[in-house]
C-alpha cells in the first residue's frame, strides 16, 4: 500500500529494522541515554527555552493532550479553546470532562481565527489558550504568531498541539510563546503510533509542580521527575522511543527541523501542482505543509477514498462526519517522494477516464 493518510504513515526502512528488533530491558543507562538525547533533540527542533522540559507519554497523541489539560489547569482558570474541527473540538471535551472553565471560539470550517475574532476575549480574565495550531481534520493551520501575541499581552498560558505540524511547519516555541508544544510518533516522526510527547516550558512545569495530581499514568510531575535520569514511571513503548531515537538523530544529521520542514514542503508544493486540472477544490485558506484538504466537486470523496484503497493499493485520508462525502486529505509526509505522488495523480486520471472522478 501507497500511504497518503495523515498517520500512521509510511516508516523509512531503517525505522521498520528497529520494529522488527527485540525489545530490550530499560531500566538501563543505555536506555536512559537514549531517553536524554531524545529530550535534547525535541527541545532543540522546537526552539524550546532553556529550562524546558520533554516528557515521553506511552499513549497516542490524546493521552498527552489529556495530560497537558489536566496537569496544567484547574477548575480555578478560565480558557479559550479554538474548535474548529474534530481535534479543536476534542479539547472541549477534555475540559469538560475535567471541570475547567472554557469558552470555546468556533471558526467557521476551514477557515483561520482572525485578531477580530479574539478581540472580544481581551481583558476577560482568561488564564489560557488551547489550539491544535494545524487542525488536522479540516487542513487549517492557525497563526501561532497572532494566538501568541494575544496570550503575551493577556498574561495567558499558550498550549499548542502541534501534532500534525510538528517538522512539517515552522514551530517557533520562543518565537510565538508557546509554553506547552504536543506531538506524537505517528505523524511527521513517522514512527509507529503508541509514544506522545510534551515539551514544556518554565510557566508550563511551574503549574504542574504546585498542581495536586489528580492521576497516576499521566501523572506529569512523576514524568518529569523520572525524565531527570532519563527514565520514565512505568513501561514505556521501549521500541518506538528507540525509532524515535533513529529519527531525530536522522533529522539532526541531515540539517535539522528546518530541513526536514523544507523536504516536506517540496513535497506538499509538487502535489499541489500536479493537481491543476483535476476536478477538486482546495478547501482550507491557510494550509500546513502536511496536507492538502480536497473537495471532488463531481464525486462522493469517500467514494474516492474506497476506489483507491480497493483497486489501486493507495490509501488517501478519508473525513468523518458531516465531510464525509464532500472532503478527503492527501498527506505529504511518511516515506512518500514526488515519485509516489504520480502514482497517486496517474490513479486519479485513470479514476476520471471511468467516469469516478
Ligand atoms: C493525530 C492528531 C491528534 C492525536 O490523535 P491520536 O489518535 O490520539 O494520536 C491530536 N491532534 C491533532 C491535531 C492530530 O492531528
Amino acid at each position: 500500500m501507497l500511504n497518503f493518510t495523515v498517520g500512521p504513515v509510511m516508516s523509512s526502512e531503517e525505522i521498520l529494522a528497529i520494529g522488527a528488533e527485540q525489545v530490550p530491558y530499560f531500566r538501563t543507562q543505555e536506555f536512559s541515554d537514549i531517553m536524554l538525547e531524545n529530550e535534547a533533540l525535541m527541545k532543540e527542533f522546537v526552539n524550546a527555552p532553556e529550562s524546558s522540559r520533554t516528557v515521553f507519554i506511552t499513549g497516542s497523541g490524546t493521552a498527552s493532550m489529556e495530560a497537558a489539560v489536566m496537569n496544567i489547569f484547574t477548575p480555578a482558570d478560565k480558557l479559550l479553546v479554538i474548535d474548529g474541527g474534530s481535534f479543536g473540538h476534542r479539547f472541549t471535551e477534555l475540559c469538560d470532562i475535567h471541570h475547567i472553565p472554557y469558552t470555546a471560539i468556533r471558526p467557521e470550517r476551514g477557515r483561520t481565527v482572525t485578531e477580530e475574532m479574539l478581540a472580544p476575549f481581551a481583558g476577560q480574565g482568561y488564564t489560557g489558550l488551547l489550539v491544535n495550531i494545524h487542525e488536522t481534520s479540516t487542513g487549517v493551520l492557525y497563526d501561532g504568531r497572532l494566538l501568541g501575541d494575544f496570550c503575551r499581552k493577556e498574561g495567558m498560558l499558550f498550549l499548542v498541539d502541534a501534532i500534525s505540524s510538528f517538522l512539517a511547519d515552522e514551530l517557533d516555541m520562543l518565537e510565538i510563546g508557546a509554553d506547552v508544544i504536543i506531538t506524537g510518533s505517528q505523524k511527521v516522526l513517522a514512527c509507529a503510533p503508541g509514544i506522545s510527547i510534551i515539551v514544556m516550558g518554565p510557566r508550563a512545569i511551574a503549574r504542574v509542580e504546585d498542581n495536586e495530581s489528580k492521576t497516576m499514568y499521566l501523572d506529569l510531575k512523576s514524568a518529569l521527575k523520572n525524565g531527570e535520569r532519563g527514565q520514565t514511571p512505568f513501561t514505556p513503548a521501549v521500541g518506538i522511543l528507540r525509532q524515535i531515537n533513529a529519527r531525530l538523530r536522522q533529522i539532526k544529521h541531515e540539517g535539522g527541523a528546518k530541513a526536514e520542514i523544507a523536504k516536506i514542503k517540496a513535497q506538499a508544493e509538487d502535489f499541489r501542482s500536479k493537481i491543476k486540472g483535476l476536478p477538486f477544490e482546495i478547501v482550507s485558506e491557510s494550509m500546513s505543509n502536511a496536507l492538502t484538504p480536497l473537495h471532488p466537486t463531481g464525486a462522493s470523496a469517500h467514494e474516492i477514498f474506497l476506489e483507491l484503497k480497493d483497486h489501486y493499493g493507495i490509501w488517501i485520508c478519508p473525513n468523518g462526519g458531516d465531510m464525509k462525502d464532500t472532503i478527503f486529505r492527501v498527506g505529504h509526509f511518511g516515506a512518500l517522494t514526488p515519485a509516489d505522488n504520480d502514482t497517486l495523480i496517474a490513479a486519479f486520471k485513470d479514476l476520471q477516464s471511468k467516469g469516478k472522478l
